[in-house]
């Protein structure tokens, strides 16, 4: 179910579906999205320093654990360190902003959101210090290639648990997949929905049909059978209940092999290998 958990390098034991909240407004609006998700059985929240709305994704998750009567080791809040801000003291810093902004007694998943060149290995370093004063219970990266990751391991004390990357049936992202399996690192997959630009595909409405599901259920439970974390977005009560509502269908392997062949390894955002911000 939506609660259902993976075991990651360390022992900790992440979601593997949450709401990502990238562009959801701080104030009324990131704390709606976040109290209508945890009331809709969500457990795990994807922030970032980026998205301007930690406050908001603290508030929220202090009042949906005094409503729902949970306890905070039953919500997993991941934020990320931001780009401007990468370097050894400056992630430290960073990284007490975040949790005071969140205002939580800790952050579960910490993670460098892009590989900034010539700056990772040294932000890397930071979060492992965070880690082993036990400020956060797991770090990882996001946006990282197999180069960056090979590179980041040739020096690293901590293998990353996680990488969050641009995935979904445009960008199947099969090399990565096995690569992070080797090596122990769970791989997280953002924009699952293709920022909303896959729903009207036309082979995963017709998978959709057979089981009375949406593209959207469809994409979110492929993510689920190739053993990927899913975080799709939204800040609408309604459509943030039907994407967790996709534990009563399983996609047959056929179905995932026509989604697995929609894959034109194309991006909707930026290339890590080339981005300026
Ligand atoms: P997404 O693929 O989750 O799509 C979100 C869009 O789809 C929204 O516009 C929403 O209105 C629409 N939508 C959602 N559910 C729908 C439904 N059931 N029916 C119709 N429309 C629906 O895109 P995203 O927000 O880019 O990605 C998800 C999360 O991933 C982000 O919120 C963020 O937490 C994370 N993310 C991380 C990075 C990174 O660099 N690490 C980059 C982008 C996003």
């Amino acid at each position: 179910n939506l609660q259902d958990t993976v075991k990651l390098n360390n022992g900790v034991e992440m979601p593997w579906f949450g709401l990502g909240v990238y562009k959801a407004q701080e104030g009324e609006e990131v704390i709606q999205a976040v109290k209508a998700a945890i009331r809709a059985g969500y457990r795990s929240i994807d922030t970032a320093a980026a998205y301007n709305n930690e406050e908001g994704v603290g508030q929220a998750i202090r009042e949906a654990m005094e409503e729902n009567g949970l306890s905070r080791d039953q919500i997993f809040v991941t934020s990320k360190v931001w780009n401007n801000m990468q370097g050894y003291e400056t992630t430290l810093e960073a990284f007490e902003t975040s949790l005071k902004k969140l205002n939580l007694e800790y952050i579960d998943l910490f993670l460098v959101h892009w590989p900034v060149k010539d700056k990772y290995k040294e932000t890397w370093r930071a979060l492992e210090k965070v880690y082993k004063e036990g400020k956060v219970r797991a770090i990882g990266v996001s946006n990282f290639q197999i180069h960056h990751l090979e590179d980041l391991l040739a020096d690293a004390e901590v293998v990353p648990t996680v990488n969050q990357v641009e995935l979904h049936p445009q960008l199947t992202q099969k090399e990565l997949l096995k690569f992070t399996k080797e090596k122990g690192i769970v791989l997280e997959a953002w924009s699952p929905l293709g920022q909303g630009n896959l729903l009207e595909n036309e082979t995963l409405v017709s998978i959709g049909k057979k089981y009375g599901k949406t593209a959207a259920q469809v994409i979110l439970r492929w993510d689920l059978q190739v053993g990927v974390i899913t975080i799709p977005k939204s800040v609408n009560e309604g459509r943030i209940k039907e994407n967790a509502d996709i534990y009563d269908f399983e996609l047959s392997a056929e179905d995932i092999a026509a989604i697995d062949a929609l894959n034109l390894n194309q991006r909707f955002g930026s290339d890590p290998d080339n981005f300026n911000f």
